[in-house]
């Protein structure tokens, strides 16, 4: 049963760059209400966990030094069909096959380090929501 709610990540390279406001922005716009926020930093063992589905990729010794580098903004957003359509506005992995109007088309630099990231499943949500936020953060 779908839940409209979805898990989302401002990355390392996004705070860096001074895009918080604007891809807040972007996913207020977007039609998202906030259901929790937080400025954070993933440990080693938190990245890890989270990206354990990669952990056979080439890339993931990578990708976990790239999500722990520096804070991420963490949030929970809630819209109907929130997972899918929130995969939308964020657009592809790789910003130069993301279409115009997507975050990643105007905010991500490379296939690594892309922006944002977006749940892919309503299961997974509820998995990436729970492991950032207890119950008494979400509103
Ligand atoms: P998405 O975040 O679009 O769901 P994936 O689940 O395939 O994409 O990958 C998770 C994350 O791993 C990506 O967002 C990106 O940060 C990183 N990643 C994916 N593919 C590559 C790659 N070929 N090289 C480096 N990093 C990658």
């Amino acid at each position: 049963m779908a839940t409209n709610r979805t898990f989302t990540m401002i990355k390392p390279d996004g705070v860096e760059n001074g895009h918080i406001g604007g891809i807040l922005s972007m996913i207020t716009e977007a039609g998202f209400r906030i259901v929790s926020l937080k400025l954070t930093q993933l440990t080693t063992a938190d990245a890890q966990a989270f990206y354990a589905v990669h952990s056979a990729r080439p890339f993931y010794g990578e990708l976990v030094e790239f999500m722990t580098r520096g804070p991420i903004v963490a949030a929970i957003l809630e819209k109907e069909n929130a997972v899918e359509d929130f995969r939308t506005l964020i657009g592809s992995t790789n910003p130069a096959d993301a279409a115009e109007g997507t975050i990643r088309k105007k905010y991500a630099k490379s296939v690594g380090e892309n922006a944002v990231h977006g749940s892919d499943s309503d299961e997974n949500a509820a998995i990436e929501s729970a492991f950032h936020f207890a119950g008494r953060e979400q509103f």
